[in-house]
């Protein structure tokens, strides 16, 4: 028996672990390695593996940086069965056709130039068609339903916490009767976060992969990040401007419109018109209200309060492009979430350029911005913004939300790992490689833990 690790390890994208047990081989996750160029040009390098030799895939969320790949993977020839929790299934039709888009795209441009220049044409990683076919092998499960997927193998899938379906993974080996059990994290999601439940409590197991993103960071606190949204909003109120969320498709879109539902009178958002303006968020939305059996104390009474997900009677849903435009009008009044997360794309380019240079105007920032992107370069006070070739100056007010991230911090992640009572040992994984020593020092130190930081290509013997 033996834990390879692969993706993940030199960063946070690319989320993949090889599992070997009675001479079969099964993923965790299969992620798309995500960043600049060069580093994605990652992904088109050959597996460690042969996709024909793979007996199972083991998805622990729809995100991309964990699924990503798993249409190349069938584009290859894998036509095994990929596990994945009910709500992770829903999410990833969205989210791989998304993707498949995407790369479909990507590889128009880039031979726009290579025909150009006379060089050969390339193939998108995947296709849209791929990604239809990678979906047909999906097979959901609910989460605590223990399954034998293999011979000697079985899984169960635990709530992490993280965006809808998302799941911590236990693993069973067993080899000449002997027993291994793995847990891996998945990505873990703040306590006490909107909609969904805390991370499941696990307690045994022989060893764990943990996530630590956040691993030497702390969060804002929660009821601090709230008052400081209504800060805003109502800061924007008094400015008599729109006010524009970037915000990502899965997971904050639905939070923050969660939230503007608990929140409408103490918020006084009647007096707004809100726009869900992304196809995709809209797609995404209609799951997170179809399993409402996922979701937390809170937000089972609200729903069952109001009857129906969100509870915001000024919403408005822009599907298509003319209704998008539309609101390209509106001066005042409106709140705009749009995607992409880091306005690096998407329809919310349009509305920063018809509001970034006019005084009154808010942005509000609750995502990760990273480096190189529009939205980062407005986190960071530029004075001025290139967008689509013409500069706009920034009149607008800009806010950063910090407290809204979909991951769980250094607290968050101690109390997740602390649940073990079977003195694992931890090996930390998925994150930027100072976050993953500071993290494996604290468990080492300060929870007396057996913890290790792998490197990509390390072998495990169990
Ligand atoms: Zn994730
Ligand atoms: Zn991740």
């Amino acid at each position: 028996m033996q834990i390879e690790f692969y993706g993940a390890t030199s960063g946070i994208t690319g989320s993949c672990h090889i599992l070997r047990a009675n001479g079969q081989l099964v993923l965790l996750d299969c992620g798309l390695i995500q960043g600049r160029r060069e580093i994605e040009a990652k992904n088109r390098e050959p597996f460690p593996f042969s996709p024909d030799d793979i007996s199972a895939v083991v998805l622990s969320h729809g995100h991309i940086d964990h699924s990503g790949r798993i249409p190349l993977l069938v584009r290859q020839g894998y036509r095994g069965p990929i596990y994945a929790q009910n709500a992770t299934c829903d999410l990833c039709e969205i989210l791989l056709q998304d993707s498949a888009s995407l790369q479909e795209r990507d590889a128009e441009y880039e031979n726009k130039w290579r025909k150009r220049k006379k060089k050969p044409l390339i193939e998108p990683l995947y296709t849209r068609k791929d990604a239809r076919q990678a979906l047909e092998h999906i097979t959901g499960l609910r989460y605590r339903e223990k399954r034998e997927i293999l011979p000697g193998i079985s899984i169960c899938f635990q709530d992490a916490g993280h965006i809808l379906g998302s799941s911590s993974v236990e693993v069973w080996l067993e080899e000449d009767g002997r027993a291994q059990k793995i847990v891996f994290s998945g990505d873990l999601g703040q306590y006490d976060s909107p909609i969904l439940n805390d991370p499941a409590v696990i307690q045994s197991a022989d060893h764990v992969l943990i996530e630590s993103t956040y691993g030497n960071r702390h969060h804002r606190d929660r009821q601090k990040t709230i008052d400081e949204i209504g800060d805003i909003i109502s800061t924007a109120r008094h400015d008599r401007g729109n006010l524009l969320i970037p915000a990502f498709s899965i997971g904050r879109s639905q939070e923050i419109l969660y939230l503007m539902g608990t929140y409408y009178d103490e918020w006084e958002l009647d007096r707004w018109e809100v726009f869900l303006d992304s196809p995709m968020a809209i797609k995404a939305s209609k799951v997170y209200w179809e399993y409402p059996h996922l979701y937390d104390e809170d937000a089972t009474r609200l729903r069952r309060k109001v009857r129906e997900m969100p509870h915001l009677r000024n919403l408005h849903l822009s599907s298509a492009t003319e209704d998008s435009m539309a609101i390209n009008k509106i001066q005042s009044g409106a709140i705009i979430i749009a995607g992409s997360g880091m306005c690096n794309g998407g329809r919310i380019i349009h509305h920063l350029k018809h509001n970034i240079w006019r005084k009154g105007s808010h942005v509000m920032i609750v995502g990760y911005q990273a480096y190189g992107t529009l939205g980062r370069k407005l986190v960071d006070g530029h004075e001025q913004v290139k967008i689509h070739g013409d500069m706009y100056r920034v009149h607008a007010k800009i806010h950063t939300v910090g407290g809204l991230s979909a991951h769980g911090d250094v607290g968050d992640l101690s109390r997740w790992v602390g649940n073990f009572n079977s003195d694992p040992a931890v090996h930390v994984v998925h994150g930027e490689p100072q976050s993953k020593q500071d993290f494996c020092d604290r468990l080492n130190q300060q929870l007396g833990l057996r913890a290790d930081v792998p490197q990509e290509g390390d072998v495990l013997e169990l």
